[in-house]
C-alpha cells in the first residue's frame, strides 16, 4: 500500500473546490475539504495534511490571517489561490506561503504546484539535484554550483558575480516564484532598499546571455508584479 499525501483545500468555492479535489484524487493524492477559515484551523490540527492549497477570499476569515496563523507555529507548505489581486499574492508570498495560483487556473498547473511545494519540503536545499551532485539541470542550462558556472548548450555562460548568484538562487527554488523582495534581501541582505531596479537590469542581462530568444524565455518567468520563477527540470 503506498501512502498518499494529504491535501486540505480551503476554498469557499463549490465549484472550484470540487475541480481541485477531483484534480488531486486522480493523481494520486487524497484531497479534504473546509470551507471556511474555522473549519479550516480545526481540521489542520486534526488532520496533519502534508499540503494546503487557500484561497484568499473565504467568508469568515482574511485568508493572510490564516496565513501567519499557520506561520506561527508550523512550515507545512501552503499554496495560496487567488483571483488577480497582485498585492495579496505578494503578501502571501512575503508572510510564507510556497506558491501561488491566480484563478482560473488549469490541471497542469495546478499539479505543477503542488509537487514543488511538496518537493521543496523534501530536502534541504530544496532541490534534489544539488543536495546530490552540486548541479541544477533544466533543457540545456546547467548551472554548477561548485565551479560557480552556468552553461548553456554545453558551453560556458560568462556571468557577473551579481548574475550567478540571482541564477543560483532561482535554481536553488526551481519551479517556485521567488519575489522581487525576497531575491534582493537574500543577494544584498536585509537592508538593501526595495528597489528592484539593478534586479530588472541584472535579469535583462542574464536573460540575454542564457535565453535563445529573451522575449519568450525558456529557463526564468516572469511573473507580474510579483518576481520571477527558474523552469522545473525533470
Ligand atoms: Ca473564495
Amino acid at each position: 500500500m503506498t501512502i498518499r499525501e494529504k491535501i486540505l483545500v480551503i476554498e469557499d468555492e463549490k465549484s472550484i473546490s470540487h475541480f481541485i479535489c477531483t484534480v488531486l484524487n486522480n493523481n494520486g493524492y487524497e484531497a479534504m475539504q473546509a470551507q471556511t477559515g474555522e473549519e479550516a484551523l480545526s481540521m489542520i490540527s486534526s488532520h496533519c495534511p502534508d499540503l494546503i492549497i487557500l484561497d484568499l477570499g473565504l467568508p469568515d476569515m482574511d485568508g493572510l490571517d490564516i496565513l501567519r496563523n499557520l506561520r506561527s507555529w508550523t512550515s507545512l507548505p501552503v499554496v495560496v489561490s487567488a483571483r488577480s489581486h497582485e498585492r495579496d499574492k505578494v503578501a502571501a508570498l512575503d508572510l510564507g506561503a510556497d506558491d501561488y495560483l491566480t484563478k482560473p487556473f488549469g490541471t497542469d498547473e495546478l499539479l505543477a504546484r503542488v509537487r514543488t511545494a511538496i518537493r521543496h519540503t523534501r530536502t534541504v536545499s530544496g532541490n534534489d539535484e544539488i543536495a546530490r551532485n552540486g548541479t541544477y539541470t533544466v533543457g540545456d542550462l546547467v548551472i554548477d554550483y561548485n565551479k560557480h558556472q552556468v552553461r548553456v548548450r554545453g558551453e560556458n555562460v560568462h556571468l557577473t558575480l551579481s548574475e550567478f548568484r540571482i541564477v543560483a538562487l532561482l535554481g536553488k527554488y526551481a519551479g517556485k516564484v521567488l519575489t522581487y523582495d525576497f531575491i534582493i534581501k537574500e543577494l544584498w541582505g536585509p537592508r538593501a532598499s526595495g528597489d528592484n531596479q539593478i534586479l530588472r537590469v541584472n535579469m535583462a542581462n542574464i536573460r540575454r546571455k542564457i535565453e535563445k530568444n529573451p522575449a519568450e524565455p525558456e529557463y526564468l518567468f516572469t511573473e507580474m508584479g510579483v518576481g520571477y520563477r527558474m523552469a522545473e527540470g525533470n
